[in-house]
């Protein structure tokens, strides 16, 4: 043992902290609670103890179909809950339970594929299913989640960034990677169908015929879509192509009101990974409640009310908010409200809270410079009142900036 008390080997996180601090503004956990993840959310503006005091309408959850607070999918969570609260072990050993199959069995009948396997979350299907497809090269749209890009780290494949939805680029890379490369190579393009700082969709199709005459596989990122389009399967069945799609990838997170990831596709790669992906052999099963939960959700959502309301919101937000002149980017339920400046989006998003709306400001570097914005995310269960206040909030908190 070093006797030398000058010897300090320990971590100077709050150094570290301050550095970082320089490139992004710190976050807190925000010592509010969430007491009703439908639309309220309540604060203690000192940062002490709760008080439940003010509400505000929510428009910064993925929650899309409110389904986190539906009586049917709390009692669903509540038969989950029967067998166990937790699994008690990874699903190979003993924390396998129906629950488990009966979503599986849901997952891939809804997504066309043969078999599906449930993650503990969106973010350990990712790193798990890339790391142990371990392809020798993947190609990544430069704006694909955390989860994807961890992945591919640990996969320790190389990886090569196609620009942002450009089946042309992704092609002319794929190229040039083929004139130096060999045959027998695994290649893997790996792309978010929904992007979450865009709300853009990616040229699935294209992006398909590209890898198909390279002989590489297609794997997706659905977490923002599943529940969302096509009959609850995401992008890829809205455009007819599972059978084009050797990977489909999502959580149960958003829409599906609960916890975990997912992944779709035949027999053989759900039988690979669920021996092979770490994530999934060496982490306890998914909790029984949130498994029950989501495939009570996933029925919900297929029954397609819920969407059908959701996208009713979305496009009165979106022509309100374009009315006024503000720039929404996008095609989905996330409503990019790009205002430039980061200074004017805190501003924006602060005086938004005044006026009783939450909506987060999104800045450098998670999105580029000059681009940054508020995210709007509407909730199926939102009213119609509750859509025109929030527009009512961003014409006058716009005004109050100066941004109108
Ligand atoms: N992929 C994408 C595109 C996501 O947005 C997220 C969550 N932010 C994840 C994966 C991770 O999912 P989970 O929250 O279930 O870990």
């Amino acid at each position: 043992m070093a006797e030398d008390p000058t010897i300090d080997r320990g971590f100077d996180l709050d150094r570290r902290l301050r550095e970082r601090e320089q490139a992004t503004l710190r976050r807190h956990l925000d010592p509010a609670a969430t007491v009703d993840a439908r639309t309220r959310f309540a604060e203690d503006p000192r940062g002490e103890a709760p008080t439940f005091g003010a509400k505000r309408l929510v428009f910064a959850s993925n929650n899309y179909l409110g389904l986190a607070t539906d009586d049917r999918v709390r009692r669903a969570a509540e038969r989950g809950a029967s067998v166990g609260t937790g699994a008690g072990a990874s699903r190979l050993i003993t924390g396998d339970t129906g629950h488990h199959r009966a979503l599986e069995r849901d997952l891939a009948a809804c997504k066309a594929t043969e078999r599906a396997l449930v993650f503990s979350s969106g973010y350990a299907a990712n790193v798990g299913t890339i790391a142990a497809l371990a392809p020798d090269v993947i190609f990544s749209d430069e704006l694909n989640h955390a989860s994807i890009i961890d992945g591919c780290r640990l996969a320790g494949a190389e990886t090569v960034v196609y620009d942002h939805r450009d089946p042309d680029d992704l092609r002319d890379r794929m190229a040039a990677r083929e004139r130096a490369g060999g045959d027998d190579e695994a290649w893997l393009v790996v792309t978010d169908t929904v992007f979450s700082m865009d709300g853009d969709v990616a040229p699935l199709e294209d992006l398909c015929t590209v890898a198909d005459a390279f002989g590489a596989w297609v794997m997706v990122d659905e977490a923002h879509a599943t529940g969302v389009f096509g009959d609850g399967g995401g992008i890829v069945q809205r455009e007819g192509l599972a059978d084009r799609v050797d990977v489909q990838l999502g959580t149960l997170s958003k829409a599906l009101a609960s916890q975990g990831g997912y992944v779709a596709g035949d027999e053989a790669l759900v039988e690979y990974l669920s021996n092979v992906a770490r994530s999934f052999v060496f982490s306890t099963g998914l909790a029984p409640p949130a498994a029950a939960a989501a495939r009570e959700a996933l029925r919900i959502a297929r029954e397609g009310e819920r969407t059908a309301t959701l996208w009713e919101h979305v496009e009165t937000l979106r022509r309100g908010l374009e009315s006024m002149g503000y720039e929404v980017r996008g095609e989905t339920q996330i409503l990019p409200v790009v205002v430039g400046d980061r200074h004017d989006a805190l501003a924006l998003s602060e005086r938004l809270r005044e006026r009783g709306i939450v909506a987060t400001a999104i800045r450098p570097p998670t999105v580029p410079d000059g681009t940054s914005r508020i995210r709007v995310t509407p909730m199926a269960t939102h009213t119609d009142t509750e859509i025109q206040t929030c527009l009512n909030a961003f014409e006058s908190a716009g005004s109050a900036v100066g941004l109108l």
